[in-house]
């Protein structure tokens, strides 16, 4: 899973592929990645125990 933002109403969304447009502002190809959501751990940290 990956989280993407909004770069126009910064809205962000979570999915595994890319949105189309946002739902928030109905903007088409705004949505950049933000980061890569790791599995398994829920803080998104990289740290490995
Ligand atoms: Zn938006």
């Amino acid at each position: 899973m990956a989280i993407f933002k909004c770069e126009k109403c910064g809205a962000t969304k979570e999915g595994r592929c890319k949105p189309k447009k946002c739902t928030d502002c109905g903007g088409s190809d705004c949505m950049i990645k933000k980061e890569e959501k790791a599995s398994g751990c829920g803080c998104g940290c990289k740290a490995k125990k």
